[in-house]
């Protein structure tokens, strides 16, 4: 089985177990021991320590849906940009 973080192989923990971790709420699925310490755990503590909820949606979705919509927002703008040099131009 793949990590969802960082698509390397997940790792057999100390009692067999091959399923890796949780790793919510950064990504859906399951990662390795590695980004479970380094990534997962203390994302998780962070929202704690701010008092926040844990978000029930994976913040990698989120990041996606936003650089979507930027990149939505940057073809837009291009659009706009080039329309009103055109228009300058005529
Ligand atoms: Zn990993």
């Amino acid at each position: 089985m793949k990590c969802s973080i960082c698509k390397s192989e997940i790792d057999v923990q100390a009692n067999g177990f091959t399923e890796g971790h949780d790793a919510m709420p950064l990504s859906k699925g399951r990662c390795c021991t590695k980004c479970n310490d380094t990534e997962v755990i203390p994302l998780r503590m962070a929202f704690v320590h701010m008092g926040r909820p844990i978000p029930s949606t994976a913040l990698k979705d989120v990041l996606k849906e936003q650089r979507k919509a930027k990149a939505l927002a940057k073809v837009s703008l291009k659009a706009i940009t080039k329309e009103v040099n055109e228009r300058k131009k005529k």
